[in-house]
């Protein structure tokens, strides 16, 4: 019985550590109330891809982040595409469709192989709704004066689903 202490200190270091571990790899930046959380879905795509995602209601906007990756160091010469957002309503409409650079804007090809992204969509989503990502291999934007985190158009947005193809803008 004198043991029982020890193990439960143990058990209790485990759990700190455990969930002091899971803050720290959270691409939302903090905690956010469950009940504001916007459920994503990642569209695989091959070399590069978006490796992590979150979206969180924050007032008037949404907010959405993630992490770009490279599969292998050597995929390919350029990490250079824009990451495509499709937001669907939960009866599959297509509420809109819009694009955001990541940081930064060539993926490296050593370390963590990743960029960042974080996109503001000037409102808040309804509820049920799904947010759609997946890498967009484009040159799009790319001689515009855009930045990390700027929104704009891509004309074949890859992550509206392929048996929906009436975009709904706002
Ligand atoms: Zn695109």
């Amino acid at each position: 019985m004198s043991r029982l202490p020890y193990f439960t200190v143990l058990a209790l270091f485990i759990v700190v550590g455990f969930l002091s571990g899971c803050q720290e790899g959270s691409i939302s930046g903090g905690y956010v109330d469950p009940a504001l959380v916007v459920p994503t879905e990642k569209i695989p795509s091959e070399d590069v891809y978006v490796a992590e995602a979150a979206a969180h209601i924050d007032g008037q906007i949404t907010r959405v982040v993630g992490r770009v990756k490279r599969a292998l160091n050597n995929c390919c010469h350029n990490a250079t595409g824009h990451v495509d957002i499709v937001v669907v309503a939960d009866d599959g409409i297509v509420l809109d469709a819009i694009s955001v650079l990541f940081s930064p804007r060539n993926i490296s090809k050593t370390g963590k192989m990743s960029a960042k992204f974080k996109a503001d969509l000037p409102y808040a989503v309804p509820e049920g709704t799904v947010i759609r990502l997946r890498y967009h291999d484009s040159l799009h934007a790319v001689d515009k004066d855009a930045y990390a985190g700027s929104l704009f158009h891509c004309e074949q947005n890859m992550a509206v689903p392929e048996e929906h193809t009436a975009v709904v803008l706002p």
